[in-house]
């Protein structure tokens, strides 16, 4: 072989070469385009009508991609002169890839709030069929569970929410919430013969139970909760004077009790464990004889939220809790899940999640508290569906 002949070959084999990458590049192009929908008019047609425009060459991540092409309908590759901006067109052929979205399991609903919840419907029902219904609302001595969905879902079935007794006409029903209420609440209740539904969660009545019992004793009562919260503002009126309520460490480190005095400490039920751990141990080198109920008073459903997020978190850039404001249990999902090493935020109604760049998030991990519906958890997912795909959370590590 000459020299000549070499050279010759060589830029033959590489136009040879070059064809077949355009033939298997246009392949390429043909298996995407076989079935789909036309860019411009977005209608579906099958692959006897797409054909193919051309549009202005783009480079993407860095490298320049040919054969710009977008699948168009014979009608209206007609019209041509389209100019669509090439890093659509590119998104419409090749999506961009998928990002994980892990979702916490457990979530959502607990037992206490689906029992309150299937309560509120079945006196919102019993009430619908009684004759002059209309004179017969049913009232809910204030938010049935924090979650501001689910009340306005039962405001607009009837429901009227009200966050003093003397608002609801003697007589009327009265609905008291999963938090429970203090017993001069129930005092006043029957004094003004209302028809009482108690939707109270049995966890925090067994926290009522455990101060009625301390409160037999000469125990000091300590309730670790916050202070504001219906549920600790019913739980101390079981032992009025006597409850002293703490949120914190240096809290219990104030306390005006002698150290020696016997003390039985109580707990909120939507607590972080960390958070009561704190305190206790606060509490245990300060006094030397302390009294705890045998089982911990923080609910089981907030528990094993809290363990699944936790365990979330390790897999995520960044946990979405959905919940209101003022649920604690969801306000302790978004620490827990940020004291598991992920960024975390809490998502009250559609518009935070629009608000939010999702860009630099890899793995997404969605949790909602326990007063938060399904359907909200639901609809969250499906607007992030674009950019994420569901996958299963990897198993703790045995
Ligand atoms: S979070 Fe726990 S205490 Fe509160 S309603 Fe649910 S089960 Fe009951």
């Amino acid at each position: 072989m000459t020299f000549h002949h070499f050279h010759k070959d060589d830029a033959h084999v590489k136009r040879e070469r070059a064809k077949a990458r355009e033939l298997r590049q246009t392949d390429w192009w043909r298996q995407r385009l076989q079935t789909g929908v036309c860019h411009y008019c977005k209608r579906r047609v099958g692959p006897d009508a797409l054909t193919m425009d051309h549009v202005v060459p783009v480079a993407r991540g860095g490298a320049s991609t040919k054969g710009n092409i977008v699948p168009a309908c014979k009608d209206c590759n007609a019209k041509k002169n389209l100019n669509t901006p090439a890093e659509q067109i590119l998104d419409a052929l090749f999506p961009p890839e998928k990002k994980n979205l892990l979702i916490a399991a457990p979530h959502g609903f607990c037992s206490g709030v689906a029992r309150a919840l299937r309560m509120a419907e079945e006196a919102l029902n019993a009430t619908l069929h009684t004759p002059h219904s209309t004179l017969l609302p049913i009232y809910c001595l204030n938010e049935i569970v924090h979650n501001q969905h689910v009340v306005a879902q039962l405001t607009a079935q009837g429901m009227r929410f009200v966050c003093r007794l003397e608002d609801i006409p003697e007589g009327a029903h009265v609905l008291f919430s999963a938090h429970g209420v203090s017993p001069a609440v129930r005092r006043e209740a029957a004094r003004r013969s209302l028809r009482v539904i108690d939707a109270t969660c049995p966890f925090v009545e067994k926290v009522h139970a455990e101060v009625r019992r301390f409160a037999a004793t000469d125990a000091a009562i300590i309730c670790i909760g916050h202070r504001n919260h219906e549920e600790v503002i019913g739980v101390s009126g079981e032992a009025p004077g006597r409850v002293r309520i703490i949120e914190s460490a240096q809290e219990a480190e104030a306390l005006d009790i002698p150290p020696d005095h016997p003390v039985a400490v109580v707990t909120q039920t939507t607590l972080g464990a960390a958070q009561v751990d704190a305190v206790m141990d606060a509490l245990n080198k300060r006094f030397t004889a302390i009294t705890r109920p045998p089982l911990s008073d923080i609910c089981y459903a907030t528990r094993d939220r809290q363990d699944a997020v936790r365990a979330l978190a390790k897999q995520c850039d960044l946990i979405l809790v959905l919940g209101s404001a003022n649920s604690s249990n969801s306000q302790r999902l978004v620490e827990t899940a940020r004291d598991g090493g992920a960024d975390a935020i809490l998502i009250r109604e559609r518009a935070d999640l629009d608000a939010l760049d999702l860009c630099a998030v890899q793995t997404l991990g969605i949790t909602s508290g326990a007063s938060t519906p399904e359907a909200f958890l639901e609809e969250v997912i499906e607007a992030l569906g674009e950019r994420f795909t569901v996958a299963a959370p990897s198993p703790p590590p045995c």
